[in-house]
Formats: structure tokens, sequence, C-alpha cells
């Protein structure tokens, strides 16, 4: 272990780390100026110069790196990388018994031991995500691991971490034979229509899948559902399969229209009797209410930031006015979904926004149901800020 650089932790940082955060915060690391190439073997030691933990230096939003682990004597070579995926791939057995269900999460970064890193299987391909262009300094030790430890059609990847952590367009073909995209991949008996190769997004967030089931199986018989930010129409898909009597897709992005026409058909629905509309969801909430259209079930899922050229969108502020336009145009004893993504305020902020907007719009309101991360996101329970998904089934009853 020669050459493994030392870095002094703020004593503000100490006990977190020590409790198993494992994210290295950019203010808790005392001489980063000696940080030099991303990738690099860090060891953490705290002012007495008692050891802490080794990692690696990678830039990541908020974070200089992860800690991948407290084993002072642990090498991080191609056996660590073989042994946590070997893990994380044990705690997925029900998941690749499941002929029902052919799209999931393999590894969920942190959750299972190497942050910065998540793989996504659906139906024998593989897809990888590297967040930072320090945990892409070891793809030849992941890629490795996935050789010895499973049968794959491809492997893709998606670089996700240009200036602004955002994807890197390329061709994300890495190894094994290409796909013939879309693929049709299986989820609770849905079918969707996947493709790896086609920029940042593949048809389908896998997180939602325990909401997408909820919605079929519990809240959707007979509703006229409305799904805005609806992207691939995913929510209307389990809604129509559900037994809703008519499904409307809201999306502002133009590819929405024929990839959501393209998943109701390939669940055998008539997409043409439902609404797909290509606009700005606040704009169609004007729509709505100048047409007196009232619906049962509401789902807003909208991105933690949206920028038109008009406005600008941030759950942090913004939350409690998306809900107030969905109460006005949502039944007497009907259902709002309400979920976000956005890792910077946890349950109890999301369900202060909830309060607020059914006091501010004078209804009453009861939370019938709940959800976060599905079981093979798998996230370290101690720091809900890794536990990024909140989803709430909000029952309006006046
Ligand atoms: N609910 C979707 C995922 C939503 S992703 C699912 O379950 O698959 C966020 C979507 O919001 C993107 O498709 C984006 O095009 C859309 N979007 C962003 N701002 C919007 C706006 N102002 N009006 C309508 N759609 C918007």
């Amino acid at each position: 272990m020669t050459n493994i650089l030392t870095l002094r932790v703020d004593p503000k940082y100490v006990a977190e780390l020590n409790r198993g955060y494992s994210l290295i915060l950019k203010e808790a690391i005392q001489n980063k100026d000696l940080l030099e190439d991303e990738g690099e073997i860090i060891r953490l030691v705290d002012h007495h110069n008692r050891y802490i933990g080794t990692g690696y230096y990678g830039n990541q939003n908020k974070g200089i790196g992860w800690v991948l682990t407290t084993k002072e004597h642990e090498q991080i070579d191609q056996a660590f990388f073989n042994k946590k995926l070997t893990i994380a791939l044990s705690h997925r057995e029900d998941y690749f018994s499941d002929s029902n269900t052919t799209a999931f999460r393999i590894f969920n970064g942190e959750g299972d031991g190497i942050g910065g890193l998540a793989i996504d299987y659906f139906d024998g391909y593989y897809m990888v995500s590297w967040y930072s262009e320090g945990i892409y300094s070891f793809r030849e030790h992941v890629y490795n691991a996935l050789n010895d430890l499973v049968e794959y059609k491809a492997i893709y990847e998606k670089k996700r971490f240009d200036t602004k952590g955002q994807y890197i367009d390329q061709d994300d073909f890495v190894m094994g034979t290409e796909g013939d995209f879309p693929i049709i991949v299986k989820e609770n008996g849905m079918n969707f229509a996947v493709n790896l190769n086609d920029g940042a997004m593949t048809g389908i967030f896998l997180d939602q899948r325990d909401v997408r089931r909820a919605i079929r199986d519990h809240y959707a018989d007979g509703t006229n559902m409305l799904n805005t930010f609806s992207y691939t129409g995913a929510f209307s898909v389990a809604a129509a399969l559900g037994g809703a009597t008519k499904t409307t897709s809201v999306d502002l992005a133009k590819r929405s229209l024929a990839k959501t026409i393209e998943q109701f058909s390939v669940n055998g629905i008539d997409y043409e009797a439902q609404d797909i509309k290509v606009m700005d969801v606040f704009h169609y909430f004007k729509y709505a209410v100048r047409h007196e259209l009232k619906f049962d079930l509401v789902v807003l899922d909208p991105p933690s930031f949206a920028r038109t050229k008009k406005m600008t969108f941030s759950t942090a502020k913004d939350y409690p006015k998306l809900l107030a336009d969905a109460i006005a145009i949502t039944e007497k004893n009907g259902i709002i979904v309400a979920s976000t993504n956005n890792a910077s305020f946890g349950m109890k902020k999301f369900k202060t926004f909830i309060d607020q907007a059914f006091k501010e719009t004078n209804t009453k309101y009861k939370i019938i149901d709940q959800y976060g991360l599905p079981k093979d996101f798998r996230a370290n329970r101690d720091f809900p800020e890794f536990n990024y998904l909140k989803v709430v089934f909000i029952k309006k009853l006046n």
C-alpha cells in the first residue's frame, strides 16, 4: 500500500463517517489541495491520525469521492470489485427468478458499497452508469467482474459526469452482441419498450416499479386518470391496465408522443382511446380549469428542476404550487399521487409541502399510502438522503 494519499477529515465530519456515511463531502476534507487525479485511492484520518476509511477521489455533486472500505488493510483491487458485485447479485436473486419482472437494478452505488456506480439489468442486457470520472477509472475492474460473474447479451454504459453531472452523449455499447432496440422488458407482468443506446434515458424509470404496481392494482380501476410529466407514459400504462376508463398523459418533450404510443401498443392498449398531450403541464392545468375537466387520479412526477422558455420549476420551492394546481382539477374523493426524486429534502419536509398546499386551497385530505425506493435500489437506511424517492398517495376529501 505505497503512495496512498492521506487526507485529514474536519473534526465536525468524523462521527458521521464513523457511523457509515460513505459520501466524502467537499467541506469535510481539510487538505483537498493534495488531490490530483480522479480515481486515486485516498485514506481518511482524523486529527489524531486515526484511520477512518479508504476510498477514491471522484467529483460528484457535493462530494469529492466515496469511502469504499473501513478495513484498513483491505485492498481496492479486482477481488474487491468481484466481492461487492457477488454480494449485490445475491441480494437480487428473487428478481432474477421472477419471470414477470425482467428489469431491475443489480447494483445501487453506495447502498451496495461502491458510491458512484449503478448497474441495471434489462432482460439479459446490463447498463452501467458512471457518476464520476473517478469511478470510471475503475471500469476495467467492473467489466472484468461482470465477465466473471454474469452471462450477458451485451453491456451498455452511461457516462453521467460532464461538467454539471450530465450525460455525455456517445455510442453507449461496450461489449457483447448489440441489442436490436427497442427490446421489451417485463415488470410485474406489464411490458415496457426499452432502448439502451439512445441518450441518457432508457424509456422507463425502474425506481417507480412499486408505485406503478400500486396504481395498477389498487388505485386505477374505473378512474379518469391524469399523468403529468408523463415522459413515456409508464404510469398511464399501469393505470390503463388497472382498469382506468381513460388516461391523459402530459409532457412537454416532443419525443413523449411516439414513446407513449409505443408503451401503450406493446401492452395491447388502444392508444387512440387515450389522450396524449405534448404541452407544458402548467398550461394544461389552465386548459383543464377552462374546460372544467376533473380527474379521479392525478399523478405528479416532476423533474427536480426544469426550465422552459417562460419559467423555471424547482421541486424544493414550487411543489406546493404544483399541488394546488392539481387539487383544483381533482374530484372529491379523488387521489393525487405526489412524487419527487429530489434528494435535498426528506419525507418530512415533503409532507409539509403537501400540508401547505391543501391548507392554502382550503381542502381536506388524508394520506393513504406512501413509497420510497424499491428493494433492488438498496440504500443505507441510516442516511435518508440516499433514499431520494418519496411518493405519497393523497385522498382529497372535499
Ligand atoms: N413520470 C415519468 C418520468 C418523468 S421525467 C415516468 O414515470 O416515466 C420528467 C419529465 O418531465 C420529462 O419527460 C420532461 O420532458 C418533462 N417536463 C419537464 N418540464 C415540463 C413541463 N413544464 N411540462 C411538461 N413536462 C415537463
